[in-house]
């Protein structure tokens, strides 16, 4: 049996970056129940064409239409037979995920194994980094900024867009001195402002993480050849296929993998494994997800060659409450450990998984 739910959780302040702002994360939290077990997974698609045009409502109903008959009809299967089945059924990356990700921890509670062996992996401490959207003031940036880095994130990645860049980077080394900093633009900027970047390159950050449009791989190699600060692939890196394109043109030198966007962990770990083959950095993003799909998310990110820090972040980072336990916290060093436990380690808090589910239909 399935259980689908939308599950709705506030934000303590909207997140804005440079195409949108959102107050409420939505996810779809898919459940999948079989002999006394329980596998979690969650789509967490922004709502409106914030990262992706896919929604949590055009999510469900690719669920309910298409993912969930496709897995009821051919019976139950191994996660990575699983993340092949789904990717013929739908396109829809995130629903996949979504489900797949309810497979592998149906499939690592069933063997009371955790996650991170089911990937070939061994637990280690993840380091988190915070990302910052945008503000109307400096002095509200700072104030973040100053926020975070007492709160111990080993990283600081702001939001930038045209107008907000330069400045904006000038002030937190003025204030901060040498943090290890980096900017996201998410495609904001085109080839044309390439002198932006030029001078973004003196400022000494870690990366620049998606300067031009997701397809402009041609146009990034060309930038990547007049800067020394390497570009990071984020809304590039939509596909094995993308990422075998940007490594041929030298589009990037680090890539930041996406659960959410690739369709899964399995498609996850091929990437990783590609991108790893071609001697790049390697970490993991967040759409952001809710508490399900973070931790499934941190068990990928104990790899080898995850060699930066990753975008989750504590629960209480963006999110008023959320739906396991214990919530996701970093120590004061920045760093998130994996509770011991077969599947993510953490347990979902059904008590809160009621009170949050706006919506909820059950599938046979
Ligand atoms: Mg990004």
């Amino acid at each position: 049996m399935i259980v689908l739910r939308l599950a709705a959780i506030p934000l303590h302040e909207p997140f804005r970056i440079s195409n949108g702002s959102v107050a409420v994360k939505e996810s779809v939290v898919v459940e999948i129940r079989r002999d006394g077990h329980s596998g979690f997974g969650e789509a967490a698609p922004m709502p409106g064409a914030f990262y992706s045009p896919e929604t949590p409502e055009s999510s469900w109903a690719e669920l309910e239409q298409r993912l969930l008959p496709r897995l009821l009809s051919d019976g139950w299967m191994a996660p990575r037979e699983v993340a092949v089945k789904l990717s013929e059924a739908s396109t829809d990356a995130f629903a996949r995920a979504g489900l797949e990700g309810a497979c592998w921890d149906l499939y690592c509670r069933e063997r009371g194994e955790p996650l991170w062996r089911a990937l070939g992996s061994a637990p280690r401490p993840i380091a988190s980094g915070v990302a910052i959207g945008l503000y109307d003031t400096i002095e509200e940036l700072l104030e973040r900024v100053s926020r975070y880095l007492a709160a111990g994130y080993r990283r600081v990645k702001i939001k930038i867009q045209p107008g907000w860049d330069v400045e904006a980077v000038a002030a937190i080394r003025k204030q901060f001195g040498d943090i290890p900093l980096m900017t996201d633009a998410n495609a904001a900027y085109t080839i044309a402002d390439a002198p932006v970047f030029e001078e973004l390159d003196r400022f000494g950050l870690m990366m620049f993480e998606q300067p031009l449009a997701g397809g402009a791989l041609e146009e990034m190699a060309e930038l990547q050849r007049r800067v020394r600060t390497p570009i990071c692939a984020d809304e590039s890196a939509e596909s094995i296929e993308a990422l075998e394109k940007i490594i041929r043109l030298g589009s990037a030198r680090i890539v930041n993998i996406k659960i959410q966007r690739v369709g899964g962990l399995a498609p996850a770990l091929a990437m990783y494994e590609r991108a790893r083959a071609a001697g790049m950095g390697i970490w993991l993003g967040t759409m952001p997800e809710l508490g399900i799909a973070s931790a499934q998310g941190l068990h990928l990110a104990t790899l080898p060659g995850f060699n930066y820090p990753t975008d989750v972040e504590s629960s209480d980072r963006w999110f008023v409450d959320d739906l396991i336990r214990p919530a996701l916290a970093i120590d004061r060093d920045g760093f998130l450990h994996i509770p011991d436990g077969p599947g993510a380690g953490y347990e979902v808090d059904r008590e809160k998984l009621e009170r949050y589910t706006t919506r909820k239909a059950t599938y046979d």
